[in-house]
């Protein structure tokens, strides 16, 4: 009755494609507004991330004003892997120690992508660089000592910050290719000043590419596809990093990569769903239905037929059924039944209600039946099973019925077991209708 899945599969092609598409649907508007949610807290969290770095670089500027002076030489120095570059002999700080604290620190937001750090004195008599590149060298040696630092500090409107109480004393530029070494970098500036006066600019360049390193670590963490890539967005969202006139990061995520996420898994959650209606339904099926014959099974259908009101009914039973299965045993028995209730079923409607009653018995309810219609019903069921051998034996069946019987399924049922009685008593291969009005009437073939 049910086809194995694998061997109709071409039946389930359909409805799994159209599960599969409102699944993919589902899931990627559902991932879609995930990451919408969560680029929102991306945003916050590179907003962050910039804050926590000013705030390190501003802290500098304590560790500067008490850390002492030493006297040295013109040359180059190198202390705790920062190197110092004196161009003229005078006090020097030794700010080496901070430095290399300052880049620890910053590791946690900007991983290895600190570039530079450096430390421009004012007046420019030294500077600490780390790490100090062959391109710096040759590039300070072109200027006038105090160039580097006043352009930046024009360049970058970085005069008076001191009046900003605390907010943007401190400066992020553009990202820019850098002369010499051609690294996209930004740089965040943070002038330090005593008494109005400009002491020393901390410069610390960081690679560009660290904003893409943070959004991939946030999506790794966060089950994301945030970019900064704009082709096919899907949402976008402009993120303002604070004290910078660089053009906002735009970070969103385009439709493809949610497909491409989505596309996997959406299959197998279709298919899995699929899988297991097919399995619930086949489950739901063998506990109605009896596997041999089809029937409603009676432990299934009995307690129901309290409800059951205003039917007709037939009892069918076969007969001399033992001697079936004494003479053939009982596989032919077996067939013999399965191919009698095929039989009994071809006689009715989808929609009447055949239950297997016991062993080769069988219970036939219909829908509003007078005596006349249901005796026919009978005959002809009666008929079909009779008019062809079965395993090359001829078997007949015995029949008692009762029609539109208003009182409970059990009180008729008593009296259409009462007119099956009545059948076989009379011979067998009979149909006998009980009649509420008259006795039981008798239709003999
Ligand atoms: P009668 O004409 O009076 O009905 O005689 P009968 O021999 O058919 O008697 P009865 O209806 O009492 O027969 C029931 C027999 O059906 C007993 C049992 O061994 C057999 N039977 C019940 N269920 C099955 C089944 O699933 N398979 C087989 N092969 N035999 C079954
Ligand atoms: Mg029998
Ligand atoms: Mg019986």
């Amino acid at each position: 009755m049910h086809q194995p899945f694998f061997r109709s599969y071409q039946r389930h092609i359909v409805p799994i494609l159209q599960l599969s598409i409102l699944v993919l649907v589902i899931v990627s508007l559902s991932y879609a507004m995930f990451n919408s949610f969560q680029i929102n807290r991306l945003s916050k969290s590179i907003i962050n991330d910039f804050n926590q770095i000013y705030s390190l670089s501003r802290r500098f500027a304590q560790y500067y004003n008490n850390t002492t002076s030493i006297t040295l030489e013109k040359g180059i120095y190198e202390k705790n892997g920062v190197d110092i570059m004196v161009i003229r002999r005078g006090e020097v700080k030794i700010l080496s120690h901070g430095m290399s604290k300052l880049r620890t620190e910053l590791a946690p937001m900007v991983q290895d992508n600190i570039w530079t750090i450096a430390i421009f004195e004012n007046p420019a008599h030294y500077s600490h660089f780390s790490p100090l590149r062959a391109e710096y060298k040759k590039r300070y040696h072109s200027y006038k000592p105090n160039d580097v630092i006043q352009r930046i500090v024009k360049l970058e409107g970085l005069e008076n910050t001191f009046d900003q109480f605390y907010s943007c004393n401190i400066k992020l530029s553009e990202p820019y290719i850098e002369e010499g070494t051609d690294q996209l970098i930004r740089t965040v500036y943070y002038p330090i000043y005593n008494n109005r006066m400009l002491d020393a600019l901390l410069a610390i360049d960081i690679r560009e590419n660290f904003i893409h390193q943070m959004i991939n670590t946030f999506n790794k963490d966060h089950w994301t596809v945030a970019t900064t890539q704009h082709g096919w967005a899907a949402y976008q969202h402009q993120v303002v990093i604070p004290c910078s006139d660089a053009e906002p990061i735009t970070i969103g995520f385009r439709f493809l990569d949610i497909f491409k996420l989505t596309l996997i898994p959406s299959l197998f959650i279709s298919l899995f769903a699929y899988l297991s209606m097919i399995v619930f339904k086949k489950r739901q099926v063998h506990i109605k239905r009896d596997k041999m014959t089809g029937f409603y099974r009676r432990d299934f259908y009995e307690p129901r037929l309290k409800k059951v009101s205003n039917f007709s009914m037939l009892i069918i039973d076969i007969d001399f059924f033992k001697m079936i299965n004494d003479n053939y045993g009982y596989k032919v028995g077996d067939e013999v039944i399965t191919e009698i209730t095929r039989r009994i079923a071809s006689q009715i409607r989808s929609d009447d209600i055949a239950i297997r009653w016991g062993g080769e018995e069988f219970v036939v309810l219909f829908k509003e039946m007078n005596d006349e219609m249901l005796h026919t019903k009978a005959e002809r069921i009666r008929e079909h099973v009779a008019h062809k051998p079965i395993a090359n034996i001829d078997v007949t069946i015995s029949v008692g019925g009762v029609a539109l019987y208003n009182d409970e399924f059990c009180e008729a049922y008593k009296l259409a077991d009462h007119a099956l009685y009545q059948s076989k008593r009379e011979g067998r291969n009979r149909v006998t209708i009980h009649n509420k009005h008259q006795n039981t009437r008798d239709y003999t073939t």
